[in-house]
């Protein structure tokens, strides 16, 4: 953790403690602790932000490793993380960067310059806020978002979109992308494996739909037994196709057993073509799957002439028949932002 943490925002004194509110879960904060994601911590009666300028380290990924397959295909991304989350997936898939307390890692400080200037050396269009939950440093993805911007860089974030609004319209403001995880389509999910709530994650969804341009991809990782049947992923095409609309791009990715959820199998590939045929008929125009390899549902195609517009491989994408945007078989225009 940094030896000199910044004052957070978001937040208000409550007596001797102090009231955090950047997440729904608004912890209430004695001095010396910090709140439930690790990493905001009452000290002298200021919140601090532990993770700010700590990156548990970089990568330069392909964009459609987040996944985000309609923004900027075939690009490559400097993604980082820091350390902490606001949920507690029993599920989590990445439990060492989300849950500090579960293991000891170190990090390294590097400023938001720093960060740019590694990204205009590896010569990416873009960052990618990712690994742990990006809103949990949100002040230090805000200064490097802006630093990126300024240096002509955009900004993609994977979130779990638990959010206060207070938060959300400052933090998303300087994103040009998300890819936002549904965890599960029901209040029980999110309580009984999360330790959230499922309504705030809709009303950032339905916030970023219709009161931003930022381009949104939604992700649900299917776990069998507990969020795969067809009666729950009926549920959540239905609401994406009222709230979201029929263009977003909708992935459905393979769990595999980790963290405190051990007792469950790997997700078959059956399960994610369900899901997928599901949706389709559902209406939804671009539905894939993640975390296998060799599948139909990794490339996209035309909703209109359904000629092959890219094709995907482990990560790697190549443009086959797109440009400007529009398929060049027919001519429809592709949902996306792709120059
Ligand atoms: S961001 Fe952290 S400290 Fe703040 S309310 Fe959420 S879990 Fe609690």
């Amino acid at each position: 953790m940094s030896p000199d943490p910044v004052v957070a925002r978001w937040w208000h004194a409550e007596g001797e403690r102090l009231r955090c509110e950047l997440c729904p879960r608004a912890c209430l904060i004695g001095e010396g602790q910090a709140g439930s994601c690790c990493v905001r911590r009452n000290s002298g009666g200021q919140l601090h932000s532990l993770s700010y300028g700590q990156p548990t380290g970089f990568a330069v990924d392909p964009i459609e490793k987040k996944p985000l397959f309609h923004f900027l295909p075939g690009t490559r991304v400097l993604s980082f993380g820091t350390l902490g989350c606001t949920l507690r997936c029993r599920f989590c898939q990445n439990w060492p960067h989300s849950h500090p307390e579960a293991v000891e890692m170190r990090a390294r400080h590097s400023t938001p310059e720093e960060i740019v200037a590694l990204a205009k050396q590896e010569a990416v269009p873009s960052i990618a806020y990712t690994y742990n939950e990006p809103t949990v440093f949100s002040e230090y993805l805000i200064d490097t978002a802006r630093a990126a911007r300024s240096a002509g860089l955009r900004n993609v974030a994977v979130s779990n979109g638990y959010i206060t609004p207070q938060a959300r319209r400052e933090v998303f403001a300087e994103l040009d992308a998300a890819n936002i995880d549904l965890k599960g389509f029901s209040e029980d999910f999110y309580r009984d494996l999360t330790g959230g709530s499922l309504q705030p994650v809709l009303d950032t969804l339905v916030w970023i739909r219709r009161e931003t341009e930022i381009w949104l991809e939604v992700t649900t990782l299917l776990i069998p037994g507990l969020n795969d049947d067809d009666e729950m992923l009926a549920a959540e095409c239905d609401w994406i196709t009222a709230h979201l609309g029929t263009e977003v791009p909708v992935h459905f990715t393979a769990f595999h057993p980790d963290f405190k959820l051990r007792d469950r199998p790997p997700t078959p590939p059956e399960t994610l073509a369900r899901a997928r045929d599901l949706a389709r008929a559902k209406g939804l125009r671009y539905v894939y799957v993640g975390n296998v390899a060799g599948a139909d549902g990794l490339h996209t195609y035309c909703p209109e002439c359904a000629q092959k517009l890219i094709t995907r491989g482990w990560h790697a994408a190549e443009t086959l028949a797109l440009q400007a945007g529009r398929c060049t078989q027919c001519g429809a225009k592709i949902a996306g932002v792709f120059a």
